[in-house]
């Protein structure tokens, strides 16, 4: 396994790289070895609020670390600022890692920091994490491709970008997929998803799971239906972060996983 460069500041050095890094879902173990190999030889560390701070017992003291805050109150610094940060510390020579929660190719907007990185010619190097809606694979026990009932999984965003004209979510083309759908981002547009796949012929009886938290210690398990998912969340007051998985899959869910049982 190639090392990770830690370099010093010098004149004219070359930039250092900056490591895009997927922290996982929360159980701290879930992040890679290669993760903690970047994070290891950081000199600034840029967190996203959904990375659990456990994870960062990797960085080492003398590393600058910045919490980068929860997107709907408001973030710290703003995607532009992020990546002056990054340039920054990066042609100054200090290797950075960029943390964020779950994968940082899955909504993650990933792309949005690389592009301005790459264009100023700023070694790159991007680890791969366990996305949160895969995660419900293992530690709900959700079959997700389960081979009588899913044989594809789509991840779909619940929250498209503020002002698209025009939704690109094709709800009659997901309602009829062959397999299970994985909501990410879909408590405050709850309604909207669920009612369209309805509208557009999926059956109002497909099994829902919520899953808030997940892989962590306060990790929420709740199971409805595509025409009761609205009223739950409203009922149970359910809040990000979760995902909602859709499919007959769930059904094949214990009530209790093996980490529920292991938490409680
Ligand atoms: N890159 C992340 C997703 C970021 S978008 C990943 O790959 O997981 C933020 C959304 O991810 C949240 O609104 C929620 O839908 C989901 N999410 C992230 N962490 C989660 C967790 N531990 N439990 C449940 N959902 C989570």
């Amino acid at each position: 396994m190639e090392s990770v460069q830690h370099m010093t500041t010098t004149p004219n050095a070359p930039p250092a790289t900056v490591y895009l890094v997927g922290a996982g879902p929360g159980d701290p173990g879930l992040i890679t070895l290669r993760g903690v190999e970047c994070l290891a030889a950081a000199d600034l560390v840029l967190y996203d609020y959904l990375v659990n701070p456990a994870i960062l017992e990797h960085v080492p003291d003398s590393a600058e670390l910045i919490c980068l805050g929860h997107h709907s109150t408001g973030r710290a610094l703003s995607p532009e600022e992020i990546v002056a940060k990054m340039l920054e510390a990066a042609l100054g020579g200090r290797t950075v890692v960029r943390l964020k929660g779950g994968d940082p190719s899955i909504f993650g907007r990933g792309a949005d920091e690389t592009e301005p990185l790459r264009e100023a010619g700023i070694p790159l190097e991007i680890v791969p994490g366990i996305t949160a809606g895969l995660a419900t694979a293992a530690y709900c026990e959700i079959p997700i491709t389960h081979h009588d009932d899913a044989s594809a999984v789509a991840l779909i965003t619940g929250r498209e970008r503020q002002g698209k004209p025009v939704s690109r979510l094709d709800y009659e083309a997901l309602a009829n997929f062959p397999g299970t759908l994985i909501f990410y981002m879909g408590v405050r547009k709850v309604t909207r998803w669920s009612r369209s796949l309805i509208e557009q012929g999926k059956p109002p009886e497909t099994p829902v799971a919520i899953v808030r938290w997940c892989t962590q210690s306060r990790q929420q398990f709740v199971r409805c239906t595509l025409d009761t998912v609205v009223e739950v969340v409203a009922e149970q007051e359910l809040r990000p972060p979760a995902v909602f998985v859709v499919g007959k899959v769930v059904d094949r869910a214990p009530e209790h996983s093996w980490f529920a049982e292991q938490e409680n």
